[in-house]
């Protein structure tokens, strides 16, 4: 039996390409989406033509309903959840944080660190060897925003990710002894549509020509890494925040 994964946000940029990485090693892949049905569709159709298994569940991980309705979905359809990849996050226009409403603060807060929340809260409870579970891997998505700030950007997300960052080290230690590893990637400048909801289509290519490897990173390159940490590979890693950034 192919070993199941959870992706979150699976229906563009790095969460298809984590997707799309995960059939290929051989994992049945369940992967969510908040809007986008077409865009999810084709992410699993080109999965099941080449021969992968995979489906797509609308999700918004700001809601528990929603979250809860997602892994009782895959239980139903593939079985036991043995990785998440909580990778499903969101940033608004680029404003100073004397503009910021709380709407929108909340909105960041909800998606990226609640919805984080959330899914792990239910992979732990399904993985947990002290509730019967066969152990498992979470790897979340976290930002190298997380370090830097984003100042005059996005506070409101850089901010979210620090919390994704403290939900690994802490939850790392909480489930170790329980079978469960927990990791973090942070990205930094990745060619996806993320910098348009900013509102700035152009900064993958403006701000990846200025760091030292000279270019932004592919979705493809945080999938490794991520497929990486969820595999037996990494059996030595807990807690650990790994930077994908080209020397960001
Ligand atoms: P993206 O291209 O904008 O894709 C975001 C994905 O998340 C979409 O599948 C979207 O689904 C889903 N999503 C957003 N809000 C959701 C919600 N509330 N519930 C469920 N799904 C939701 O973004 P990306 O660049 O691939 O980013 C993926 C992750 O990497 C995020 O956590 C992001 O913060 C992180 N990251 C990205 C970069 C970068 O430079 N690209 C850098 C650092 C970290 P719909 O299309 O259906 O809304």
């Amino acid at each position: 039996m192919a070993e199941v994964m959870i992706i979150t946000g699976g229906s563009r940029g790095i969460g298809a390409a984590t997707a799309s990485l995960a059939a290929e090693r051989g994992y049945a892949v369940a992967l969510s989406y908040r809007r986008d049905e077409g865009a999810a569709a084709r992410v699993v159709d080109a999965i099941r033509a080449r021969g992968g298994v995979a489906l797509a569940i609308a999700a918004d991980v700001s809601v528990e309903e929603d979250v809860v309705r997602l892994f009782q979905t895959v239980d139903g359809a593939l079985g036991p959840v043995a990785a998440l990849v909580n990778n499903a996050g969101a940033l608004e226009r680029q404003a100073r944080l004397a503009d910021m409403t709380a709407a929108r603060v909340q909105r960041t807060l909800g998606t990226n660190v609640l919805g984080s929340f959330l899914c792990a809260r239910e992979a732990v409870r399904r993985m947990s060897t002290l509730r019967g579970g066969a152990g498992g891997a979470i790897v979340n998505v976290s930002s190298r925003a997380s370090q830097l700030g984003s100042p005059g950007e996005y506070i409101d997300y850089a901010a979210s990710k620090a919390a994704v960052d403290t939900l690994t080290i802490g939850l790392a230690k909480e489930v170790a002894a329980e079978g469960i590893r927990v990791n973090a990637v942070r990205p930094g400048i990745i060619d996806t549509d993320i910098h348009a909801s900013g509102g700035d289509p152009g900064r993958a290519a403006r701000l990846g020509a200025g760091l030292p490897l000279g270019r932004a990173g592919s979705p493809e390159e945080v999938a490794r890494a991520i497929l990486w940490l969820a595999s037996s590979e990494s059996s030595y890693c807990t807690g650990s925040l790994l930077d994908v950034a080209g020397g960001r």
